[in-house]
């Protein structure tokens, strides 16, 4: 039985006592700068003392463990918030295995100082922002998020400052003293599953566009007009949906979501005169995924274009894939292979996670822990105490070879 066995009972358990600090009775939910993240952070500190960490709060209210050393710093961690009604272990897990590595390699001299991080928001499930913990580590929080409210009207700043934030202090310089950052996440996928592996490394963060595209036609009689006189913009927008299912599933690794549809009027005997269409597609090749919006776009223009429907094309956003660091990356995996005795798989991450902001001033990896059915944001989140075991053990012995390294 490996080493790590001992630890993951404890970080199974401590994962169960995060979830009990929640916004909402009998649900998990945790966002930012909410009383109920705040005792977690606070159960976090006593765990970190005990790992012989000198807890510490930012301006932005993440909770960062450091125990000294001579040189950089390696950070490990992952977030501490939760969506709404989310699951125990979407990135609590990363702040706990962390902790479990502090403690095994706790009694070495380590030519690094360790730092372990709790992300205050991650998720963005209050106010739409997303990766603001770890921006502020990359000094990328922009002034505007301080302005965003959430849905009860309250300022970020606000919010913030009154959870003993700083709000004025969010223009830190970026961190620039870090050897690498190393986050364990859950896989929130089936690809492990189905390898029936516990664990991943992960190559990349796949890059991500958003739009909602306008689909406008004329609304009209559904009795008294003709089929051939109709300017159906649902229609249009229906043939374009079943097209981006067919690109989707056309084009290797690649992803691509329509989650809303706005229809209006919105009755059922009128010809619906306009679709407002969500557009999500994800790939972790930045010209594949700009390839294949071309392609999508040029489909909307025709499925519009053959009802004479019209469309307008608003993007919401886009990011650049992230790739994790090549060397830590190869080091992350052959780590997995001595412990599991195989080659454990590479992937690509669908979702976004803190690591893409890590990635702009440290060099970053990533290891995807198994869990059930691939499900997350979840309370049915589940993983098992081997898992568990495996990725702590695995990322305790990258911290050793690089502690080696450096020697
Ligand atoms: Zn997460």
């Amino acid at each position: 039985m490996i080493a790590a066995m001992l630890n993951a009972p404890t970080v199974l358990q401590r994962c169960e006592d995060l979830a009990r600090c929640t916004e909402e009775p009998g649900r998990i939910t945790r966002r930012f700068a909410t009383p109920a993240l705040a005792r977690a952070r606070q159960l976090v500190a006593g765990w970190m003392r005990q790992a012989g960490l000198e807890p510490r709060l930012d301006a932005i209210g993440n909770l960062i463990g450091r125990r000294e050393g001579s040189g950089p710093t390696l950070l490990l961690g992952s977030h501490l918030d939760t969506v709404r009604d989310g699951g125990r272990y979407d990135g609590a897990l990363g702040v706990i295995v962390a902790l479990a590595v502090a403690e095994r390699v706790g009694q070495r001299d380590l030519p690094f100082a360790l730092e372990i991080a709790a992300f205050a928001d991650e998720e963005g499930a209050r106010f739409g922002t997303a990766f603001l913990g770890s921006a502020l580590l990359a000094g990328r929080v922009s002034a505007r998020w301080l302005e965003h409210r959430d849905r009860e009207g309250v300022r970020l700043a606000d919010a913030l400052d009154a959870w003993g934030g700083d709000s004025s202090a969010l223009d830190a310089p970026p961190r620039r003293d870090l050897l690498g950052y190393l986050e364990v996440h859950i896989e929130q996928g089936p690809v492990l599953v189905e390898a029936n592996m516990p664990v991943g490394v992960v190559d990349s963060i796949a890059g991500q566009m958003r739009a909602f595209v306008t689909f406008t036609g004329t609304a009209a009689h559904a009795g008294t007009t003709p089929m051939g006189s109709r300017r159906d913009a649902l229609a249009a927008a229906a043939e374009w949906i079943g097209a981006v299912e067919r690109v989707g599933r056309e084009t290797a690794g690649l992803v691509a979501t329509v989650g809303d549809v706005e229809v209006a009027p919105g009755a059922a005997n009128v010809v619906p005169g306009s679709a407002v269409v969500s557009l999500d597609v994800r790939h972790a090749d930045d010209g594949a995924r700009n390839a294949a919006v071309q392609t999508l776009h040029a489909l909307a223009t025709a499925a519009a274009a053959a009802r004479g429907v019209e469309i307008v094309w608003a993007q919401a956003h886009a990011t650049a894939s992230v790739p994790c660091d090549p060397r830590l990356t190869a080091q992350l995996a052959e780590c997995a292979r001595m412990v599991t005795g195989v080659e454990v798989p590479r992937v690509c991450s669908g979702a976004g996670h803190d690591a893409v902001m890590l990635g702009e001033v440290a060099p970053v990896g990533m290891l995807f822990v198994r869990c059930a059915g691939g499900i997350s944001h979840h309370p049915a989140e589940a993983v098992t105490e081997e898992d568990v075991a495996v990725a702590i053990e695995v990322t305790a012995s990258l911290v050793e070879e690089l502690a080696l390294e450096r020697v």
